[in-house]
């Protein structure tokens, strides 16, 4: 089977790997100029471990034990709980940095993937993909659209939404150095959230959310500092121990409508170009790995044939995806409130759930198993 891969994230790369270890023979196709998994982290929970372990490719995470610190849930900027996970809840979750899994996941296509950097696809059709740079892969078996929230390959599967601006941006980085933390997970202030994940070696990544008008410009960390000033320890501290030049900002967007399908003929949507979401959940990533699992695993079965594969493929992640999506999407608006009484209220009913419900709303989302080969 020839396969034309288009996008070189996660989602591309752990389907290329997928894939080729299934037979495939495998193209993949990157616009920038190398592989590379941006600078800060990124948090994995047991569905992506799973997920991860199907493709055969459990070992690019490191199995370091998951979060440290005693307490890990929600608090407000004054420090005081407003819900704690039970640590059984995210016992799988690892913190990695994006650097890493990309030159694990670079690391592990072996020699059956054909890379090509630095020339983007311009369009799908047919079985054939045409580059930026003029040239053309023809006579393509099926054709996987891995390149991201404004995906070139989408238009080719569905009526294309684009993408909508969620009305605030994330700043993220990772500490230049350990710190040593008795609690993690995120702080809900008004109209602004800030997260603390440790990494197994014992440095930070933070991440910090205000809400923003679409075309005003976000500063750096010196920004950061103002919109937190006064916040719980260790908050400052962890500003303090980061390089203002490892900060980045970016609009936190999504897709603006559901898909309606991530298949159409022998063309195939997987990861944020199917399902862009908000990170509210931490599942982008993690999602984009089930999709790579799910469809290997489908077009891998034996006798299976390859339309079967993509229409089964389309059955089982379409509404998972798009729930999780949804789900995110609210959390993020709830998080993102800038009203006194309506932040009043959320933080009141924040206290009135029992830990034990968000926790198991967190196992549910994690309970996921790959198809059976
Ligand atoms: C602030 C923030 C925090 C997040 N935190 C988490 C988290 O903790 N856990 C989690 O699971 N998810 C998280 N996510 C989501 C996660 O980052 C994404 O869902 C995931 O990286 C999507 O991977 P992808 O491969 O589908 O897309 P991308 O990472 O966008 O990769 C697409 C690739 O395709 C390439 N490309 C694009 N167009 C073309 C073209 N025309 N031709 C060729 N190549 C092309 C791009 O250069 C890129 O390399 C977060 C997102 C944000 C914004």
């Amino acid at each position: 089977m020839k396969v034309a891969v288009v996008g070189a994230g996660i989602a591309g790369l752990c389907t290329a790997a997928g894939l080729s270890s299934a037979g495939a023979e495998v193209t993949l196709l990157e616009r920038s100029p190398e592989v590379r998994g941006g600078g800060s982290g990124l948090s994995l929970f047991g569905n992506g471990l799973r997920a991860l372990e199907s493709l055969g490719l459990r070992s690019v995470v490191p199995d370091a034990p998951g979060v440290s610190p005693t307490t890990n849930g929600t608090r407000r900027p004054d420090g005081r709980w407003l819900t704690r996970f039970d640590p059984s809840a995210i016992e799988d979750l690892r913190v990695v940095r994006r650097s890493d899994l990309h030159e694990a996941l670079l690391g592990r296509l072996g020699s059956g993937v054909d890379i090509r950097t630095g020339t983007g696809v311009r369009e799908v059709h047919d079985g054939s993909v045409r580059l930026e740079d003029g040239t053309s892969i023809d006579g393509c078996d099926l054709i996987v659209g891995a390149d991201g929230l404004r995906s070139r390959v989408r238009p080719a599967v569905v009526d294309d939404p684009g993408a909508v601006y969620g009305g605030y941006v994330a700043w993220r980085a990772i500490t230049s150095r350990p710190l040593d933390l008795d609690a993690a997970g995120e702080t809900l202030g008004r109209g602004r959230r800030f997260g603390i994940a440790p990494l197994p070696d014992g440095h930070v990544y933070w991440f910090a959310s205000v809400n923003y008008d679409e075309d005003a410009n976000p500063g750096g960390i010196a920004e950061v500092r103002q919109r937190f000033s006064g916040w719980h320890a260790p908050i400052e501290e962890i500003l303090d121990a980061t390089g203002p030049a490892d900060v980045g900002v970016l609009p936190i967007e999504e897709l603006a409508r559901p898909l309606s399908a991530f298949v159409r003929g022998r063309c195939v949507l997987v990861g944020d170009a199917a399902h862009a979401m908000t990170p509210n959940l931490g599942q982008g990533a993690n999602q984009a790995m089930e999709d790579a699992a799910t469809l290997t695993a489908l077009l891998g079965r034996t006798g299976a044939s390859i339309d079967d594969a993509l229409r089964a493929y389309d059955r089982l992640r379409r509404r998972r995806t798009q729930r999780i999506a949804r789900q995110a999407s609210a959390i993020g608006r709830v998080g993102q409130w800038r009203s006194a009484s309506a932040v009043a209220l959320r933080d009141l009913a924040m206290r009135a759930v029992p830990d034990a419900a968000l926790s198991a709303q967190l196992r549910r989302i994690q309970d996921w198993q790959p198809p059976m080969r």
